[in-house]
């Protein structure tokens, strides 16, 4: 029997479960097509970025899918060719497919803002929460002192779990570097007139409580006009800062629009009722317009969905509608604290953290087998530093 060819671009939450679904069937012959090694995990991002270890946000794909047939190809797509049903890497590698899964992920966007591209940190990839990590490092141990102001924008779930992170993580680097304590001032700029501007009123307050107790002061109807070596301008005024993380814009992968594909609200690719964007052609996770796109449990989700029709149409069966499921938010803001909004349900505190633990290990197990997860999870509570003294003090804790 000859098998289906499905080829999945991107090795993220969603095509990375797409992978794993459909590795078990052997009708199906399946290359994943990525420009990494490996899956970044990103709602971790932000602990790796404020001392972490790396490895708690990252998990390489061989560990993914040991013991499974997926081909990895590492390579980075650019084009695609409808006529021959080929997808080009940048290096012209070209593969075929009799399915595509498309799942690219979101890049960066600074809305033109002049500047941001070239003074703001963000903590996208572990790349860049390693370059943040040391420009942290640097700052302190050049001035001898906390920056004038630490200053995030956008107050979204990565804004917000940045912010709470923060002041634990400078006061550290200045304590094991022998630095004299001093007030840490960390504020986050958010354009709209809330935070968590997607989620019910009572969150944000809620959230805006919290951030208040941990000293973070919160700026909202605050527009970011561009940024210089030394500071912000934000609604005309300007701050003295050198360290500021722009976590507020996000785009769809530029490989839609270069490649013609129908575009609606967001600039995410228009699909059907089973996620394609033209027939054998699956677009999932934030590339889609689907209403909860933009979150790794929609991502998963789709990935299954996508798989389960597959696997359905190998058996003869007909394709089954995309059901949209509500994920549920879980937000951290400095230590043991969380707020959780299942939408239905409303709660925040120690209770909330534990939630968010156990989502993590959830989402760890869903991608890797027990004993890789659960050795995942507890890298959590290792440290990890491209500093010395930090490293060395990391070691006598
Ligand atoms: C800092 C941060 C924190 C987050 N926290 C949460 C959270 O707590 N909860 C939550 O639900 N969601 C969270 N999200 C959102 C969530 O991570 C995304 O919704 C999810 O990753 C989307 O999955 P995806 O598969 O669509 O894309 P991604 O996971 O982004 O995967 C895209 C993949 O495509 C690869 N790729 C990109 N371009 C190419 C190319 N040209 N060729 C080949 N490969 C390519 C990338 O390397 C990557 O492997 C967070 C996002 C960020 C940035």
């Amino acid at each position: 029997m000859s098998k289906s060819k499905v080829l999945i671009v991107g090795g993220g939450f969603g095509g990375v479960k797409a992978a794993l679904e459909l590795s078990s069937h052997p009708e199906f012959s399946v290359t994943l097509l990525s420009d990494d090694d490996n899956l970044r995990y990103y709602p971790t991002l932000y602990q790796s970025a404020t001392g972490g270890s790396r490895s708690n946000s990252s998990i390489p794909y061989s560990t993914i899918f040991a013991n499974t047939n997926i081909q990895l190809v590492k390579g980075e797509a650019t084009t695609f060719d409808r006529a021959n049903k080929l997808i080009i890497t940048k290096d012209n590698q070209s593969f075929g497919y009799d399915y595509l899964i498309l799942a690219l992920g979101v890049v960066t966007n600074y809305f033109g803002i002049p500047g941001l591209a070239e003074y703001s940190y963000s903590i996208k990839t572990q790349a860049e929460a390693a370059r943040f990590k040391e420009h942290l490092h640097k700052q302190l141990i050049d001035e001898g002192k906390p920056d004038l102001h630490y200053i995030i924008v956008g107050a979204g779930p990565t804004g917000i779990e940045l912010a709470g992170a923060l002041p634990t993580y400078v006061k550290q680097i200045a304590k094991n570097h022998g630095l004299a304590s001093k007030r840490v001032n960390v504020s986050l700029v958010e354009a709209l007139p809330r935070l968590l501007p997607n989620l019910p009123k009572p969150t944000s307050r809620q959230v805006k409580r919290r951030l208040k107790k941990l000293g973070i002061k919160v700026y909202l109807n605050s527009k970011v006009e561009g940024e210089t070596a030394d500071g912000l301008t934000i609604n005309g005024q300007p701050i003295k800062s050198h360290t500021v993380v722009w976590t507020a814009g996000v785009t769809n992968h530029p490989f839609f629009l270069s490649n013609k594909f129908i575009l609606m609200g967001r600039g995410k690719v228009g699909v059907d009722a089973y996620l394609q964007a033209e027939p054998h052609v699956f677009v999932i996770g934030d590339n889609a317009n689907t209403p909860f796109s933009g979150m790794a449990q929609t991502a998963l989700h789709d990935g299954a969905f996508v798989a389960h029709n597959l696997i359905r149409s190998a058996k003869g069966e007909m394709y089954k509608s995309y059901v949209v499921k509500k994920p549920i938010t879980v937000i951290p803001a400095g230590n043991n604290w969380a707020v959780v909004d299942t939408g239905k349900l409303r709660f925040h505190g120690r209770l909330g953290f534990l939630v968010r633990e156990a989502a993590d290990l959830k989402g760890f197990k869903d991608l890797e087998p027990w004993s890789a997860a659960t050795k995942q999870f507890f890298m959590q509570f290792r440290s990890e530093d491209g500093c010395e003294v930090c490293a060395l003090a990391h070691a006598r804790y």
